[in-house]
């Protein structure tokens, strides 16, 4: 098969598409002819490489995959070969006591597709089969390769971490990003008021289309004053982040009391400051967050096929231009998901 694999790690050069072997399925897997491959930060960190992270060499990345079953063994009962799927990107052990509780996202053998294991930059890609969910059928595969593993970890934040709901004001940390768009659309299904930050006016606009009741300039804004403002001095009570070191502070003063902060990222850097008298004088909670399970993916799927959320592509590359649209992501142009086509 064709994909594009890096062998070193380095800058966006050291992706190659070149010819790679079929990947080969045990009979616990799917084999999935892949149509589409959304792009994650996480690529991007695979790349470039991560201390004590080992990626194995080489590596196909790429964790949000449409695609068509090619193979599944005879074994199978739900999914044929021809049936159009979504893989879920998130993969437990299925037997352990978390993994069976729901949350596999904490199952101590969790792999993510496309980063513990081979990806989607490829034309094919093995899945477990229980890993397998079916494309709601008014998507297509770009738009469908767009949403699992942003929006899944936006639900798990914003409705399994921070219990936001109607009356709420909720913070969203750089709408534009994939997260951002998901947690703008999540908090609004919620009944909640939402603030959303955005570094220009086109994507403060789209922030806004997607039901943002007000947008702050990132660059041009104080965000913290603006909040104060906008909130009566009161501050969020949730704060959406993923941003990391530059906006860590401001996240925890934005918050009003009994605020809760939810994190699941540190795109601009992990060595934040936090001023721990925000954390107790003001009873404020502070929650990781990682992935999701697949329960809350499969409530995403429907909430898709319900058209309740809405999936924004940003624009779409050749497989081979992999490099391409990783230079896109890397330099924040995009409003929404950069998405491969196969
Ligand atoms: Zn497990």
């Amino acid at each position: 098969m064709k994909a594009v694999r890096f062998h070193r790690h380095g800058g966006p050069e050291v992706l190659q598409y070149e010819e790679a072997p079929d990947p080969e399925p045990s009979s616990d897997e799917a084999l999935v002819r892949v149509k589409a491959c959304a792009l994650n930060h996480l690529d991007i960190w695979a790349r470039n490489g991560l201390p004590k992270v080992a990626i194995q060499m080489p590596h196909i990345s790429g964790s949000d995959i449409t695609g068509i079953v090619e193979w599944v063994p005879p074994e199978e009962k739900v999914f044929r070969a021809g049936d159009e799927v979504i893989v879920n990107p998130g993969m437990g052990c299925g037997r352990c006591d978390r993994c069976l509780s729901g949350r596999d996202d904490q199952c101590s053998d969790y792999k993510i597709i496309g980063y513990g294991t081979d990806g989607g930059y490829a034309e094919l890609v093995r899945a477990r089969r229980t890993n397998l969910i079916l494309k709601p059928r008014g998507m297509t595969f770009e738009e469908a390769a767009s949403f699992p593993l942003v929006f899944e970890t936006a639900y798990h934040m914003l409705v399994t971490k921070a219990r936001a709901g109607p009356g709420d004001t909720v913070l969203v940390l750089a709408a534009n990003s994939g997260v951002g768009i998901a947690a703008v659309q999540i908090a609004k299904l919620l009944g909640a008021r939402v603030i959303a930050t955005a570094g220009d006016a086109e994507k403060a606009e789209g922030a806004r289309r997607l039901g943002a009741d007000y947008t702050v300039d990132h660059y041009k804004q104080n965000v913290l004053k603006e909040v104060k403002e906008l909130t009566g001095d009161r501050g969020v009570d949730v704060v959406v982040e993923h941003v990391g070191k530059a906006t860590w502070e401001g996240s925890i003063k934005a918050l009003a009391k009994g605020g809760r902060l939810v994190t699941c990222g540190a795109t601009t850097g992990a060595d934040a400051v936090t001023d721990l008298r925000y954390i107790f004088s003001r009873e404020l909670s502070v929650y990781g967050s990682y992935m999701a399970g697949l329960g809350e993916l499969l409530k995403v799927v429907k909430l898709f096929d319900q058209g309740r959320l809405k999936a924004v592509v940003d624009s779409v590359f050749p497989l081979e231009r992999a490099g391409e649209a990783q230079e896109r992501m890397e330099r924040s142009r995009h409003f929404g998901k950069i998405v491969l086509k196969v």
